[in-house]
Parts: C-alpha cells; sequence; structure tokens
C-alpha cells in the first residue's frame, strides 16, 4: 500500500486531513533559512504559533491588574489549573476529577510514591522496567533507601530475555508469582523512552492488583502520543510532563493522575501545601488541613501561570484536532517510516520498537550495528533533528501534529546517504 517515492509522500500529505496543523507550529530551520526535519518530538515538542498570545495575555493582566488578577484576569489565577483539567483529562483518559496539572514529573513521582509506596517490613519491593529512564530510576532507589531498604535487595528489574530487546509480559507474571507477596509497588514507564515499546497498562495494573500490590505508570512518552486510557486501566497513580508529546515549552509543568477510588482517602498519607487545601477556606489560612478531594487534593504550592498558559495554548491544539484523529494519523505516518527503513535492505539496520501498532506510539528506536555517535553527527549536519542514544540507537517520533510523510520521506533519504 505504501509507495517508496517523494510523489507518493506528497499525495499523502495533500490527503491528510489533519496537514494544516503544521502551519499552527514553529519549525526550527537552518542558517539559510530551510525546515529542518524535526523528529525529536519525544524529546521537546515544537511551539504553537498560539503559545506567545496566550502568555501575553497572562503579562498583560499581571501589568494592568497586579495581585487582582489573581480574581479578576481574564482566565483568573485562583483557579487557573482548572482551565487545563478537562482537556488534560481526555488527552490521557481519565474523569477530570482523576487529573491535575502541577509541579514537574520527577517532584509529582516522588508525591504519589509518598502516597502509594507504603512498605511494611515484608512487602516492601517495587519493580521498574529494566531500561527505566534515569530519573524514575534514581526516584524509586531512593524511595526504597527512604524506607529504610537497600536498593540492591530492594529493587526488582523487569528485564527483556538474553538476546532480546523487549520486555515481555510473560515474565512479569513470572516475577510476580515468585515475589509477588515482597512487592508492594509496580512502577513502570508506560512507552519505554528508549525501546517504544507501550505497555498493556491494564493487564499490568490487574496482574499487580490481584497481587496486593499498588501499581502507578509514568507516561511521559505516552500522553500526547497514545491514549493511555487510564481511569479504564484501574491504575493507582501516574504522572507525565506536558514538554514532550504535549509541547508546552522546555521545563514546563507535569501532569499527575490519582484514580478516583483513592479521592477521598483520608488513610492515605501525603505531603501537603495550601493548594491542595479546600478552596472555600483556603485564604483563612487557620484551618487543619482539609485536603481537596480528588487530584487536585495534591497540589502544594500556587503555580506557575505563564507556564500553564502554554499548556492551555497548546491543549486548545490538541482537543481541536481531535486526539482520536492524531493517532489515527500516527499509526500511518509511523507505519510509513517503518516501510521506508525496511526498504533500505540494509542489514546493519534493526528496528527494535515493536512492530505492532499497539504496542508502539509514534516513536521507532533504530539500532546502527557498528555504528556511533558520528552517524548521528552526520544526520545533524544533514538537517535531521533527531536523537541519539549509546551505544547505536538512533530514535526518531515523527509527531501527528506536526510533522508530514514528506518530512518522513526526507529523514530516510538523508540517513540512506548519511550510512553509505
Ligand atoms: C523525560 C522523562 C523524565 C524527566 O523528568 P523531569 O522531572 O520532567 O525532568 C522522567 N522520566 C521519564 C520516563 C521521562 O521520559
Amino acid at each position: 500500500m505504501y509507495q517508496n517515492s517523494l510523489e507518493y509522500a506528497q499525495q499523502c500529505d495533500a490527503n491528510d486531513p489533519l496537514s494544516s496543523f503544521r502551519n499552527r507550529f514553529l519549525l526550527p530551520k537552518d542558517t539559510d533559512g530551510n525546515n529542518l526535519i524535526y523528529l525529536c518530538g519525544n524529546s521537546l515538542g515544537l511551539q504553537p504559533v498560539s503559545t506567545s498570545a496566550y502568555i501575553k495575555m497572562e503579562l498583560d493582566d499581571w501589568a494592568k491588574h497586579g495581585v487582582e488578577g489573581h480574581t479578576d484576569a481574564e482566565h483568573p489565577w485562583l483557579p487557573y489549573h482548572e482551565f487545563l483539567t478537562k482537556n488534560m483529562a481526555d488527552l490521557v483518559g481519565a474523569k477530570p476529577s482523576e487529573v491535575v496539572v502541577m509541579n514537574t514529573l520527577t517532584t509529582n513521582l516522588h508525591l504519589m510514591m509518598v502516597s502509594f509506596y507504603r512498605p511494611t517490613a515484608t512487602k516492601h519491593k517495587i519493580i521498574v522496567e529494566s531500561d527505566a529512564f534515569p530519573s524514575d530510576k534514581y526516584a524509586v532507589e531512593s524511595q526504597l533507601r527512604f524506607h529504610g531498604h537497600d536498593p540492591k535487595e530492594g529493587l526488582i528489574l523487569w528485564t527483556p530475555r538474553e538476546g532480546e530487546e523487549l520486555c515481555r509480559f510473560e515474565d512479569l507474571e513470572k516475577i510476580m508469582d515468585l515475589h509477588g507477596d515482597e512487592i508492594a509497588l509496580i512502577m513502570i514507564g508506560s512507552t519505554n523512552y528508549y525501546s517504544g515499546q507501550h505497555f498493556p497498562l491494564k493487564k499490568i495494573t490487574e496482574l499487580g492488583h490481584r497481587h496486593g500490590c499498588m501499581v502507578g505508570f509514568d507516561l511521559a512518552h505516552g500522553a500526547g502520543n497514545i491514549q493511555p486510557d487510564l481511569h479504564n486501566t484501574g491504575a493507582d497513580f501516574a504522572v507525565w510532563c506536558s514538554y514532550k508529546y504535549i509541547n508546552s515549552g522546555p521545563g514546563s509543568l507535569g501532569g499527575c493522575f490519582v484514580h478516583e477510588r483513592h479521592a477521598n482517602n483520608p488513610e492515605l498519607h501525603r505531603f501537603a501545601g495550601w493548594w491542595g487545601h479546600n478552596k472555600d477556606t483556603r485564604f483563612n489560612m487557620r484551618h487543619e488541613f482539609d485536603a481537596l478531594s480528588g487530584a487536585e487534593g495534591w497540589q502544594l504550592s500556587n503555580p506557575p501561570i505563564l507556564s500553564m498558559a502554554a499548556i492551555r495554548a497548546s491543549l486548545d491544539v490538541f482537543a481541536e484536532a481531535g486526539f482520536d484523529n492524531l493517532r489515527e494519523k500516527s499509526i500511518e505516518l509511523t507505519g510509513y517510516l517503518e516501510y521506508l527503513i525496511d526498504h533500505l535492505q540494509d542489514d546493519r539496520i534493526n528496528i527494535i520498537t515493536p512492530r505492532d501498532p499497539e504496542q508502539r506510539g509514534c516513536q521507532l528506536s533504530i539500532q546502527v550495528k557498528s555504528a556511533n555517535k558520528a552517524l548521528h553527527t552526520e544526520l545533524t549536519k544533514a538537517g535531521v533533528i533527531s536523537d541519539w542514544r549509546e551505544p547505536d540507537v538512533i530514535r526518531v517520533a515523527p509527531a501527528p501534529l506536526y510533522n508530514s510523510f514528506e518530512d518522513v520521506f526526507e529523514f530516510v533519504n538523508r540517513l540512506k546517504k548519511v550510512l553509505n
């Protein structure tokens, strides 16, 4: 069905109902003013054209109202996070009461573990996937240490089999059968940042719950990429960032999900702050902490409005495009990338990301045997922005909001030249 030609790629773009969304983003250019082939939305998503106007609106309201902007701004700052909730919840398949935008990813992961990692003397271990993102691994190890456990003993890795790149669910089942009694928490990156493998979240949650474990996911590479359908997975918590696929700017705020079954549980420990307190009495400043119901009750501080304005701008673009439409295009676009790479018929190349679209998002991790970072340097010189992971993997992530079929065609064309 796919064809290996520029004309075909251009035809796909012409037939793509979402193609005009590319113009809603600022595309990085080289020094001659030509668009770069930007395939790094898995690391930092591009800036929507509308973002500066959304931020400027808050700067103007600050100039105009000073502190009164908390109530008098066009989008009042006191409830500003609420303007993000519905769209963010839709993006991850959650109920609005289960989602809040706050803090940053690793901070939220720690806050969630304060509440949902409650080890006992006999049941205290944590499972993560073996190639977990370093920050997640550090967070989990430090929580083990904080509770008096040695990570060498307390951290269990879910690893691919010898000679394989991907984790198998049956191996996680085996670990649970052997060690389930000792495991308190399963914390998995929903879509692995290195391999691009997307895990079966609902099956993992059910497995964990059968063994009396809490289950949480890091959606850093899932949110805005794959619909994780969070509520229906039954996961206890999830965290993600907004600067990768959610295009909200470097270091922008994270999202946090707490399943509604935990919304009003007074037994849960949590680290509290005034923004998680009952809105009606927050400014009386005298009351005992009275947690808001749902995910909002985990907020600590009044949030940075300028960053939230950027998130609002981006979520409005997602809502306009429709996530199901985006996902449909994404499957086509990444399928085209896969087809073209296969057509190179180069023995050095091995796509380590799963072939099944259900088990991946838009990213393909392309292993180039015997290559080193010089390959990536050459690709960059050729006008491709991609990502290199040692020892030999190029990660490319065509984002359906702003990448075209022609981008994908051009990338593979340039890769081929660089490889020769
Ligand atoms: C990007 C990423 C992070 C980064 O964490 P920050 O707290 O936002 O700096 C953490 N974990 C995963 C899985 C990531 O992909």
